[in-house]
């Protein structure tokens, strides 16, 4: 039978109308919620200024939770769950997304993922990264799940829709595993946690460019379906990509997950695939290398080796380089219009980089990440930078920590300028390293905008941070103890999640 995915005209964010939009498509599609229900966005940041459109609209959320309220008489849990992006606490992203008061409205639950116990999950394709990962308690508990994703493209893998919003299920230091040069697989993996009981895209306003702060391009679309292929597989034809261009569609494709090719799906809706096609005519993609991006465009300069993949790739697109791009994309489109020109000259070292490095006197070098390696003169002085990076084989998910608490990396980024003081560069430790301290190193040494320290986000970040941290803290240690000693059950949450 042929997977099918629906195209609807909607123009405006009008959460009646897009509820019943997607109560039509339910219907069509034959989909009836049951049991624990969860909306799963994409809010991987969310700000009414700085990050207007880089997520799922709530007014689109609110037609979701109307049109599952009228067909859910088995529904026995409505709820919203996510894990933004890293190193910022959901809470603040969910708030500022404008969620927390439609849940309420609707009578949903919010599960902010990383303030739960994470829970071993076995892989069962012999092609998967690793046997298992974890996962967040409410996620293993969902019982039909309604895979919500904005539309927009995405620096490092082309474009994001269904299969690369479930990089949002797992918590930081989950996520960063594998977020390398291996982050195709790493989401193909994911999608064996669950599959979706309905998607439903917000297309409706679609981002280009980047992924954080994109340039707003209304398509008036929503697209649904309930296979997560076939739905990314008719967006990237309205992107104007060929879907196995895009290497998680292609992988996940080659997994059996469901067809990558239009005569396997059958398309239905009020608009025909032309026309959302001619709607998004032009539409930007960006997939640019930082070298490529900087070097004679800014004042930035990068010099990039290959990470140690044995697979030989040349680039890390997952990884270091493309946080950096994002970081000052970011900056540019939200904080400070000419960072291009206005960042202090800086000198970008990623992976096993050979030649040589230009820099003048009072420009610094930075290496960035694990795998960062040079042997060579910076200045008149000689340096040797090794690597220390992890094998990905020897990385285990039970524990390991990647330290992504944000005030840890700022104190992390304090102690790295002291120990650095008077030498022409600094090596960055991570893998992946992330837009965090990214902002942190361009606004200390290239004197950027650090939106970190945003007088009008300090308080409510803060804020939430705290709550966020007690919450998981009651959750993982105090409730997860009780459960153990009421129940006498095997743990196989992690041991420090
Ligand atoms: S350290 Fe950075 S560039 Fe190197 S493999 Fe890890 S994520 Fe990629």
């Amino acid at each position: 039978m042929k997977s099918r995915v629906l195209l609807w005209n909607c123009d405006g964010y009008d959460p009646n109308r897009i509820a019943s939009i997607i109560g039509r498509g339910m219907d069509v599609l034959g989909v009836r919620p049951k049991g624990r229900t969860m909306v799963k966005p994409n809010t991987v940041v969310a700000h009414h200024r700085f990050y207007p459109y880089s997520f799922t609209r709530p007014e689109f959320v609110e037609g979701l939770l109307i049109a599952l309220r009228e067909r859910g008489d088995e529904i026995s849990e409505l709820s919203i769950g996510e894990r933004c992006g890293i190193t910022i606490p959901t809470r603040f992203a969910v708030a500022e997304a404008g969620y927390v008061p439609i849940a309420r409205k609707h009578g949903a639950r919010i599960y902010y993922f990383e303030e739960y116990p994470q829970v071993r999950w076995q892989l069962r394709h012999p092609d998967a990264l690793r046997p298992f990962i974890f996962v967040p308690e409410p996620v293993i508990n969902c019982e039909f799940l309604v895979n919500a994703p904005k539309l927009k493209a995405h620096p490092w893998t082309k474009m994001t829709c269904a299969l690369k919003n479930y990089m949002g299920l797992q918590d930081s230091d989950h996520r960063v595993i594998d977020h390398d040069y291996n982050l195709h697989t790493k989401i193909v993996d994911l999608q064996e946690i669950i599959s979706p009981g309905l998607i439903a895209v917000d297309a409706i306003t679609a981002g280009e460019l980047t992924m954080m702060t994109p340039r707003p391009r209304d398509l008036n679309l929503i697209i649904m379906g309930t296979n997560q292929v076939a739905v990314d597989t008719v967006a990237a034809h309205i992107l104007g990509l060929d879907p196995r261009e895009v290497d998680h569609i292609r992988i996940a494709a080659g997994r059996g997950i469901g067809p990558i090719d239009l005569d396997e799906i059958e398309i239905g809706g009020d608009l025909t695939l032309d026309e959302a096609i001619r709607r998004a005519e032009g539409f930007e993609l960006s997939m640019l290398k930082v070298d490529e991006a900087f070097n004679g465009k800014s004042n930035l300069h990068c010099y990039v080796g290959p990470p140690p993949d044995p697979e030989g790739t040349d680039y890390c697109w997952g990884g270091c380089p493309g946080a950096l791009y994002e970081t000052m994309e970011s900056l540019a489109r939200s904080w400070q219009p000419n960072v291009y020109h206005e960042v202090k000259p800086l000198h970008y070292v990623f992976g096993r980089y050979e030649g040589p490095i230009e820099a003048k006197p009072g420009e610094r070098v930075i290496f960035v990440g694990d795998c960062a390696t040079y042997e060579g003169e910076i200045l008149g002085h000689k340096v040797k930078i090794r690597s220390y990076y992890t094998p990905r084989d020897k990385i285990d998910p039970r524990y390991y920590s990647s330290h992504l608490d944000l005030v840890l990396k700022i104190l992390t980024w304090a102690w790295t300028q002291v120990k650095y003081l008077g030498k022409p560069y600094v090596r960055i430790r991570g893998c992946p390293v992330t837009m965090a301290e990214h902002h942190l190193y361009l606004a200390f040494s290239g004197g950027t905008v650090n939106p970190y320290f945003e007088p009008s986000l300090v308080f409510s970040f803060m804020y939430h941070y705290l709550i966020s941290h007690l919450a998981r803290f009651w959750r993982t240690k105090v409730l997860r103890l009780f459960r153990r000693h009421r129940r006498k059950v095997p743990d196989e949450t992690q041991a420090e999640a």
